[in-house]
């Protein structure tokens, strides 16, 4: 029986999984007997959001293409609530795959509780904040908001080190001062790109290193593979959920 499945959205989550997928059924996908197909809404894998260069894109992209996987580039899947496992290739376009199974990786959705502060969240959702952590609509500035919550154009932990750092001093110094309190900017990677590795099954994966006025060099395969690719980071994180 041929089995079809479907990544709706070519960003990092969709893009690894569908790489363990080829480690595992690398000939059933490449015999057609497996077909995995992913629709992402750019001309290359990742996020088009500038913090990935283009050759790392690229090689995601070609790595996948070149294995088996189908790729609907420029693409913007879409659904119909009366038959949600087919997905159309396009907004209103007639063309469609039904899957037997889809997986949706289409970013995250900032879960902000609920509350009656007038624009405090852009049009995506995410809490607006200066680069100090504070809350821009809150005028009195002793609200406080750092995370995948926050509309830093980067999200993840590479940072994380600096930004609990400044968040604990501003709030210290708001605390003391007030309103005037001198508060410090987070490096909040508003401009190049960030740290990354994409793992592609535990054989494969490909990365990138932005360096101080060298620019960003790439991270060839084998050395992303032993660093994440190989376990998944799976014998640092055993230990948090051991009992
Ligand atoms: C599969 C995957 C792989 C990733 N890999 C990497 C990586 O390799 N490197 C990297 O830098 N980043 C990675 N990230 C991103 C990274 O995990 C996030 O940037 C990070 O977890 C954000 O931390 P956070 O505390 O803002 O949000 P979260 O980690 O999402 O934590 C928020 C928590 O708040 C809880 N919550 C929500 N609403 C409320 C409420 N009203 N009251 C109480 N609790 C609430 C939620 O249940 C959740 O537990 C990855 C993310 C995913 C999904």
């Amino acid at each position: 029986m041929q089995i079809t499945l479907l990544f709706l959205g070519g960003g990092f989550v969709n893009c690894e999984l569908a790489g363990e997928l080829l480690f595992k059924y690398l000939e059933e996908i490449r015999s057609g007997k497996k077909r995995i197909s992913i629709i992402h809404n750019s001309d290359k894998l990742l996020p088009d959001s500038g913090l990935y260069n283009d050759t790392l894109r690229k090689n995601v992209t070609d790595y996948l293409s070149k294995n088996g996987i189908t790729l609907y580039l420029n693409t913007v899947g879409a659904s119909l609530d009366t038959s949600p496992k087919r997905i159309f290739l396009g907004e209103g376009s007639s063309k469609y795959i039904d899957a037997d199974l889809i997986y949706r990786g289409v970013g995250i959705s900032p879960n902000v509780p609920v509350n009656s502060i007038s624009d405090l969240c852009d049009k995506k959702g995410f809490i607006q904040v200066e680069k100090n952590f504070r809350v821009k609509a809150v005028e009195a500035g002793n609200v406080f908001a750092i995370g995948d919550v926050t509309n830093f154009r980067y999200h993840g932990l590479v940072k994380r080190d600096n930004w609990v750092d400044v968040l604990t001093r501003n709030v210290i110094s708001s605390l003391q001062e007030g309103t005037e309190a001198s508060l410090v900017d987070a490096d909040c990677l508003e401009t190049g790109h960030a740290p990354s590795g994409v793992s592609l099954g535990p054989n494969a994966g490909f990365g990138q290193f932005p360096l101080p006025l060298l620019g960003t060099i790439n991270i060839p395969s084998f050395l992303i593979s032993r660093a994440k690719s190989k376990n998944l980071f799976s014998d640092k994180m055993e230990p948090l959920f051991k009992k």
